[in-house]
């Protein structure tokens, strides 16, 4: 038998397929750190092996190299994106700097990026800090802006935090052998599978549903065989390696992820929904929530929505009792937080409001509490302003 066909059957098996003839349930969790072997010549085969980008297949050398755990957790992800291969990073930003230093060390330095894109991926690629140049350009001027020494096409969709999508399928074409990078962290690929629309990489800040409590940091690449073998590369020699109890956490986060997206977005556009009627609220941003709506790739509208209040902001960030005010996303419990003072802080501010991301819009990450409570400790909040 080969792989599960539905995504929820792959959610809770991808990456455990060996247990049952282990004898075990759970998943193992491996802390070593090197790995004892008699067999030096072995050794220098295996570390030959290993540092050309191959994916170890026995045991490791050293955890920097790879970790069972954490193998587990990238087949798993690569399954439910369907993809060849997944390399895990201990950030979203560590995964993102690997893709960069993976095209830039291969002599194509230059990016091609369609904004808005997450405060600090805006900033890593506007710095040029690690040795790349990038044109910000919108969707439809990709095709002119790409050059024989770009290495990478990168877009959010939808993106954080306007929510605003581009047609991935329509992009892909556009692309042509350039690959396309899709940061999915907000749809995830229970709404939608980048791959399969075409692009070449897709990208997720680990930290946000797929681990979805709120308690681990990480990042994940999905993408061919041949483009892990660049990033793992990377990883070896510079280091961002996923810790192998994030692993574990991540894959159990993973085996909940399609019915925790599939409430948190039914929420989500119920609030979405009551708030385009509620006079304190001046615009609502949620994919989907607009009937004339010109792209259709996502199954779900996903579990955040933004939206601007007619009085003030900080109102909001200080009154919720029962929301957590805080940056991030994708946890079990409600979050949010103003993109000006903290997720997009970092962009000059001119760009940044010139991209649709105002001083007062709010963004919320919907969580698993119900509906009306969430309600209510919103509307609360909004009492001076109408
Ligand atoms: C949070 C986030 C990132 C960065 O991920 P970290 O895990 O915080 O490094 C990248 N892209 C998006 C869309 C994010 O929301």
């Amino acid at each position: 038998m080969g792989e599960p066909r539905h995504l929820n059957t792959r959610a809770v098996h991808a990456g455990r397929e060996d247990l049952t003839d282990l004898g075990l349930h759970a998943v193992p969790i491996d802390l070593s750190t090197t790995y004892p072997s008699r067999d030096m010549q072995g050794e220098a085969d295996r570390l030959d092996l290993l540092t050309t980008g191959a994916r170890d297949e026995g045991m490791p050398v050293y955890g920097r190299v790879g970790n069972p755990t954490v193998n587990r957790f990238e087949d798993a992800l690569a399954s439910l994106e369907s993809c060849e291969a997944a390399v895990a990073f201990s950030s979203g930003m560590a995964a993102l700097s690997a893709c960069l230093l993976a095209v830039a060390s291969a002599g194509k330095p230059h990016i091609v990026a369609v904004r808005p894109l997450y405060g600090t991926s805006d900033y890593l690629l506007e710095s040029g800090l690690l040795g790349v140049t990038t044109s910000f350009v919108k969707p439809d001027e990709v095709a002119a802006a790409i050059r024989p020494d770009t290495g990478l096409v990168i877009v959010e969709s939808p993106a954080n935090p306007t929510l605003n999508e581009v047609d991935i399928r329509q992009l892909a074409k556009v692309c042509g052998d350039v690959p396309l990078l899709v940061d999915n962290t907000f749809a995830t690929p229970v709404f939608q599978r980048p791959k399969e629309l075409g692009a070449a990489i897709v990208l997720h800040s680990a930290t946000k549903f797929l681990g979805g409590h709120g308690d681990v940091m990480a990042g994940v690449i999905a993408c061919s065989e041949e483009f892990a073998r660049g990033i793992r590369n990377v990883r070896y020699a510079t280091g961002g390696n996923l810790h192998p109890l994030s692993g574990y956490l991540l894959l159990r986060g993973l085996s909940t992820l399609p019915i925790r997206m599939r409430a948190a977005s039914d929420t989500a556009r119920e609030l979405a929904q009551r708030m385009t009627d509620h006079p304190a609220i001046s615009a609502v941003y949620y994919p989907g929530l607009n009937p004339d709506r010109p792209i259709d790739q996502m199954e779900g509208g996903g579990s955040l929505v933004s939206f601007e209040v007619t009085g003030d902001p900080a109102d909001v960030i200080g009154g919720v009792k029962l929301i957590t005010p805080a940056v991030s996303l994708g946890s079990v419990d409600t979050l949010i937080q103003n993109p000006a003072s903290i997720s997009h802080h970092i962009m000059d501010a001119d760009v940044r409001q010139g991209i649709g991301i105002s001083d007062k819009l709010l963004r919320m990450s919907v969580g698993l509490e119900h509906v009306d409570d969430l309600w209510d400790d919103l509307v609360q909040t909004f009492s001076g302003m109408t």
